[in-house]
């Protein structure tokens, strides 16, 4: 039987980012990640990345090769009005099945063992490790094992953690630009279909070589019945755009539940399998975020060979993506919810929050000046809807 110290179960950005993490704090634990797909395997998403990640896979040196849409604005749609917020460098779209795989070989280019085609099967949590079964029959011992494994992964399911309660569905297309359509360098969330219990999106992208844009709806479900595929269509048709020649991708995202559990001892998730921002379904920054934090975690784990984890939700919670995550899970019912009509007087008027909002998914330091400033706009804000009651 194989025996290493720390397997990671899914190589998608979470689950390489934990690997690459691994290996830059700790070069002496063996280590093996099992994707179930073979590379480039496809997954269905928007492709758009702040900054901020890049930033983080920079500090090890991480370069991505793949063809990317660079970003410099973003741009909401919201009771009539464009909001749009510029900022140099502010992120990328790509294709996932490309910067996947040019995640993945940078890991195997450090000399991590990163096999893909391999399905984890069965998986037995014990008092002095963990047994991995793959699809192939191999039997693998782990001291410990990372759940990197996405939204309906293995590894939450066998080893006792709850489902989980936060879902949305999102439904996704290629088109052609239309004329409606801002400049490629913009990122448009369109929150203008009021009584939609999420948003639609056009982001700029590249299939093939072609400049198409990426448009979709994103549907948060635990906020009452909707339906994706409905909305995308009526989206489509005010384009001039006829839905049924393009072919519609389906999936679902996790949301962060801050009070839910994360680990179990010798067992801890990382990226969708923890949970993402529910309140716009971005997923890949936080995904490499957390790898970020569960390599120097881990790192430190193994060294003192407390493998208990007790500690990880807080260790996530304490930290920039933590902090994140609560603040978008607190918005998404405020953003969502019945005061609809307020958020659409009130949202307009901060333009400093959005700022700093934008200036942290680049990544860049948020301005003291902007978050003061943010402040007096939401104060202000405030009272103008107090004095309208
Ligand atoms: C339509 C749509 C659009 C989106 N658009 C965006 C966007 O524009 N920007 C953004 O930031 N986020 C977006 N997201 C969210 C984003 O795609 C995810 O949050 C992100 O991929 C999470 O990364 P991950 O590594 O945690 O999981 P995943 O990327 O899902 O990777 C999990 C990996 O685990 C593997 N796996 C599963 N089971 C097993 C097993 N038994 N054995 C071995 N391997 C296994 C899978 O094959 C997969 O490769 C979108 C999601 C959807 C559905």
């Amino acid at each position: 039987m194989r025996q290493v110290d720390l397997v990671v179960v899914g190589g998608g950005p979470s689950g390489i980012s934990t690997a690459l993490h691994v290996h830059a704090a700790a070069p002496g634990l063996s280590l093996l990640v099992l994707e179930k797909e073979r590379y480039p395997r496809e997954k269905i998403c928007a492709g758009g990345i702040g900054a901020r990640a890049f930033r983080i896979l920079d500090k090890l040196g991480v370069t991505i090769e793949c063809p990317m849409v660079k970003l410099d604005a973003i741009a909401l749609r919201l009771g009539g009005e464009t909001i749009v917020t510029h900022q140099k460098d502010l992120g990328v779209v790509v294709r996932r099945v490309e910067f996947d795989h040019a995640l993945a070989n940078q890991a195997i280019a450090r000399g991590i063992e990163v096999r893909d085609g391999c399905a984890v099967e069965t998986i037995a949590v014990g008092d002095d490790g963990v047994q991995v079964t793959t699809a192939g029959g191999e039997q693998i011992r782990a001291r410990a094992i990372v759940g990197a494994d996405g939204i309906g992964g293995i590894v939450r399911r066998q080893t006792g953690f709850p489902r989980g309660e936060l879902r949305a569905q999102a439904v996704e297309l290629d088109t052609e630009g239309v004329t409606q359509d801002l400049p490629r360098d913009t990122i448009v969330f369109d929150f203008d279909a009021r009584d939609l219990n999420g948003y639609t999106w056009d982001f700029p992208t590249l299939v093939g070589g072609a400049p198409m844009i990426c448009r979709g709806a994103y549907v948060i479900r635990n906020l009452g019945p909707d339906d994706a595929r409905a909305r995308i269509a009526t989206y489509l048709t005010a384009r001039g755009l006829d839905p049924k020649r393009y072919r519609h991708k389906q999936f679902a995202e996790r949301g962060f539940e801050p009070g839910a559990e994360i680990s179990i001892p010798r067992v801890l998730l990382v990226g969708e399998a923890a949970g993402i921002d529910i309140a716009t379904g971005e997923g890949i920054g936080q995904a490499i975020e957390y790898g970020a934090i569960a390599g120097p975690y881990l790192a430190r784990a193994f060294a003192a060979d407390r493998l208990r984890f007790s500690d990880w939700q807080s260790t996530v919670h304490g930290h920039h993506l933590g902090r994140q995550l609560r603040i978008r899970h607190a918005a998404y019912r405020w953003l969502f919810g019945p005061r609809r009509a307020t958020v659409e007087r009130v949202l307009p008027q901060l333009p400093a929050l959005f700022r700093v909002a934008v200036q942290d998914f680049a990544g860049v330091p948020m301005s003291k000046l902007a978050l003061l400033r943010g402040a007096g706009q939401f104060l202000a804000a405030v009272s103008r809807e107090k004095m309208r009651d």
